[in-house]
């Protein structure tokens, strides 16, 4: 279909992600990650097996994608994003953020928007997880909905946990809505109360981002503070 999507983080919600935009025909995947694959992380973290622990999350996500004989380029780019690599998703078209932190999120969303690319955020947690599209051409946006990185630590779901099935079904909804450009849909999924619910998230008139008037028009790294965070 002549897409390339770049994948922020192939971990839980990063490989079901990945699989369902290969599957779905992509062109080509740009895949950025930096960890290595943990025993804890099977059970959500679909593309991997016994044999990939302690390998690096990209060699082993590349294997698996090529395993399953899918014809989507696949574009390995080792690292974390950072205020001074974002070039690293230069050539997408759509970009899927699946990262574990709140700084790379933040990071990822501003980044979309100077671009003028579309971005699909993702997190997951316990039993809960969020899927939400939004626009190249502007908001809403991530600050509409979360206006900065939150203070102090965040219990990252290596300390909460989260339930595997919750990062597969937020993970495909996240292709699925990248596919459909189903922009400023936010979907939620609640797995205690098995409730799934779709919202059009309005704009923010104030957003630092994409308002009227907006105050973040430049990539300062000293906006991206390294909380260790929320999930995946
Ligand atoms: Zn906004």
């Amino acid at each position: 279909m002549g897409l390339t999507a770049a994948v922020i983080g192939v971990g839980g919600l990063g490989a079901p992600a990945s699989l369902a935009l290969a599957r779905a025909g992509v062109e080509r995947l740009i895949l950025i990650d930096d960890d290595v694959v943990d025993r804890s992380n099977l059970h959500r973290q679909i593309l991997f097996r016994d044999a990939d622990v302690g390998r690096s999350k990209l060699d082993a996500t590349v294997d698996s994608l090529r395993r399953a004989g899918l014809k989507t380029h696949l574009d390995p780019r080792p690292g974390r994003l950072t205020p001074a690599n974002a070039a690293v998703i230069d050539g997408c078209d759509v970009i899927l953020e699946c990262s574990d932190n709140y700084a790379t999120k933040f990071l990822a969303a501003d980044v979309a928007r100077l671009r003028g690319l579309p971005i699909v955020h993702g997190s997951a947690i316990r039993f809960i997880g969020t899927a939400f599209a939004v626009s190249g051409a502007g908001g809403p946006c991530y600050r509409c909905l979360f206006e900065d990185i939150p203070p102090g630590a965040q219990a990252g779901c290596d300390v909460a946990g989260v339930v595997g099935p919750i990062c597969g079904v937020i993970g495909a909804l996240q292709a699925h809505l990248a596919l459909t450009a189903a922009y400023g849909t936010l979907i939620s999924l609640d797995g205690l109360r098995d409730e799934l619910r779709v919202r059009s998230i309005p704009a923010r008139a104030g957003c630092a981002l994409c308002g009227s008037s907006p105050t973040i028009d430049a990539i300062d790294a000293a906006r991206y503070h390294p909380v260790e965070a929320e999930e995946n």
